[in-house]
């Protein structure tokens, strides 16, 4: 039973919730509309002009026509120049709605005095359905609001009636029949809402959906350009970066050095302290190289324990310098790692390319290879330097 209660103060939240979107909205839809209101003015007040009238009565109701068709040519004229300019004018909410207010209450406002006048000479009610048909489906109502509306337009209706219609049949007869015109608009505007509510809700579902896409396809391509044990760049996204160095090192002949760096006896402190050390030690070595290098530099972790660094804009004797610096801080800070003296060292071996000379990836590659293997036959924890062929 409880399930079925209806959540009036959730509905109402949500509807009030949407008062940006629904004032955007009819404010687009006013600057559309207002525009062909007047010319339909001027086209009745002509036509009406036009006949000359047969009767005190029918002189009556063409004046009474004429003013209103008058008064609404001003009104709407108005209102169109007032949409248009505001319609690059967000910020001016209070007048935005003030508009959109003034064009629903007038148009169903002229419709009821219209069809009011007509009951002077005629039976028929158009003008009050065609006023809330128009209002139901140009403007977008919230639900309480349509209801208030549609009554109040009602009740306005059945007073002006009052006055002017003498006929007791034909009196109950439009009385029925602004019955039904009003509940027609009623109708109408609660649909409009309904779709309204629906389209907004998927909108937002679709937005929502595409966020999320967003995010995990920036999750993806983090993910396939980065070491998840050391966050550096991998190998894959680090040859992309070096390729394009590469090419830009033809154009300008700025040089360039690339470090290949190796844990020294690494195994070693697996087989010792265990794997999860390893690790460890892995994150200390790239947060402490990342430290260091420049933003314009790349740093990568081609996998084990093993470093590569891009060093753009730098030539042999500052890449010599750098990569000494570099093997100088791993034997200072890796001496202890999570209170364990694992005293480790690292070897580089550096290739460069300056003085205009030219080369592939894959010479400066093994030339670096070449470097580091050449350290390691030395002893390690050193840095030796190779040309590339
Ligand atoms: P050298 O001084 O000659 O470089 O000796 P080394 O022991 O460092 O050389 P080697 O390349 O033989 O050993 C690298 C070791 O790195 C082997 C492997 O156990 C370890 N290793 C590779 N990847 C990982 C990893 O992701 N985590 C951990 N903890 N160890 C790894
Ligand atoms: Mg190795
Ligand atoms: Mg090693």
């Amino acid at each position: 039973m409880r399930a079925w209660r209806i959540n009036w103060q959730a509905i109402a939240d949500k509807n009030r919730a949407l008062a940006p979107q629904l004032l955007e909205q009819n404010m687009r839809r006013l600057r559309f509309a207002a525009p062909w209101i007047p010319p339909i003015n001027l086209m009745h007040i002509w036509l009406f002009w036009q006949r000359q009238p047969e009767s005190a009565n029918e002189a009556l109701w063409r004046q009474g026509i004429l003013v209103a068709h008058g008064a609404m040519f001003v009104f709407f004229g108005a209102l169109a120049l007032l949409a248009w300019y505001l319609e690059r004018r967000p910020e001016r909410v209070r007048l935005r709605q003030l508009c959109v207010s003034a064009a629903i209450v007038g148009t169903l406002g002229f419709a009821t005095a219209i069809s009011a006048i007509d009951q002077l000479i005629t039976s028929n009610i158009t003008p009050l359905l065609v006023g809330c048909t128009l209002v139901a489906l140009i403007f977008l109502h919230r639900p309480f609001s349509a209801l208030w509306l549609f009554s109040l337009t009602l009740a306005l209706f059945l007073f002006g009636l009052q006055q002017t219609q003498g006929d007791p049949i034909v009196l109950l007869s439009n009385q029925v029949n602004g019955l039904s015109a009003c509940s027609i608009g009623l109708l109408l505007a609660w649909l409009q809402w309904r779709n309204f509510i629906q389209i907004y809700t998927q909108k937002q579902r679709l937005q929502a959906q595409a966020l999320l896409l967003e995010e995990q396809n920036q999750k993806l391509s983090y993910l396939a350009e980065h070491d998840p044990l050391s966050g550096l760049l991998n190998r894959r996204a680090f040859n992309t970066i070096v390729e394009r160095e590469l090419l830009r090192y033809k154009r300008t002949r700025q040089p360039l050095c690339l470090l290949l760096l190796d844990l020294d006896y690494f195994k070693a402190i697996n087989d010792r302290f265990g794997h999860p050390l390893g690790d460890a030690v892995i994150k200390r070595v790239a947060s402490l190289l990342s430290s260091q290098v420049r933003s314009l530099d790349s740093l990568a972790r081609l996998g084990g324990e093993e470093f590569m660094l891009l060093l753009s804009d730098c030539d042999r004797e500052q890449g010599l310098q750098i990569a000494e610096k570099l093997r100088e801080l791993m034997e200072t800070q890796l001496r202890e790692v999570d209170g364990k003296a694992v005293a480790l060292t690292v070897s580089i071996g550096i290739s460069y390319l300056d003085a205009g000379q030219s080369s592939t990836y894959e010479s400066l590659y093994a030339a670096s290879d070449r470097a580091l293997y050449s350290a390691k036959q030395e002893g390690r924890n050193r840095v030796k330097v190779a040309a590339p062929n």
